[in-house]
């Protein structure tokens, strides 16, 4: 039997750079809500995973909402930091989310690792869980990931959060100099995306 097309979609972020590129993503004809449609906040991020917390932010906003739901977690990991920041991508920009804020702790974390830190690779990945959660409780969980290396320094004014010190393997400029249709096409989100892409 052929499955039935998600057509409505409620999306769990209040990030607008997450919400613009999963819009992109789905099919036009996808209707999408938002947290601010219900006003609502997101629920505190108490997993220990990209996948828990995909999961535990979906399920919250489909019972609240009773909508079908997708939600995505997503953060940068850094080989040499432990695979920090991690799940705590967001939280390193402070209460207000300042990227700025956060890609200076990424250097200050290096540099107190290893002074001499800009003279070795640094070896890197976006790593996105996506999970829907549908009313009557099925939900299916994946993972994309696009590895990469940290920039010596901050370049380029596009994208969000930590686009401008990330170089995806086998390009030579980061994803802040890119042009979003190129990221969106090598991108973590994508490789995710493209797991569920059968729901719509
Ligand atoms: P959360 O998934 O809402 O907890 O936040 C993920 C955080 O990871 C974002 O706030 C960004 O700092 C970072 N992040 C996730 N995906 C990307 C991306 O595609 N580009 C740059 N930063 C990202």
């Amino acid at each position: 039997m052929k499955k039935k097309k998600i057509l409505n979609l409620f999306i769990g972020s209040n990030n607008q750079g997450k919400i613009k590129e999963i819009r992109d993503l789905l099919p036009k004809k996808v209707q999408i809500l938002t947290p601010k449609h219900f006003n609502l906040n997101s629920p505190k991020e108490t997993g220990i995973t990209f996948k828990e917390n995909s999961f535990l932010k979906a399920k919250f906003f489909s019972k609240k909402t009773k909508m079908i739901c997708l939600a995505d977690d997503s953060g940068l990991e850094i080989d040499s930091l432990n695979k920090l920041p991690g799940i705590y991508s967001a939280r390193w920009g402070g209460r207000k989310n300042n990227f700025n804020l956060a890609i200076k702790k990424v250097y200050r974390e290096l540099k107190k690792n290893n002074t001499n830190w800009y003279k070795l690779k640094q070896p890197a990945r976006f790593v996105c869980a996506l999970t829907i959660y549908w009313p009557n409780n099925k939900f299916v969980s994946v993972i994309g990931k696009v590895e990469g290396s940290i920039s010596k320094s901050k370049k380029g004014n596009n994208g969000f959060g930590y686009d401008p010190i990330f170089i995806p393997i086998n390009q030579k400029v980061t994803f802040g100099q890119m042009n979003q249709k190129k990221k969106y096409k090598i991108d973590h989100r994508i490789k995710a995306f493209k797991k569920i892409k059968k729901f719509f």
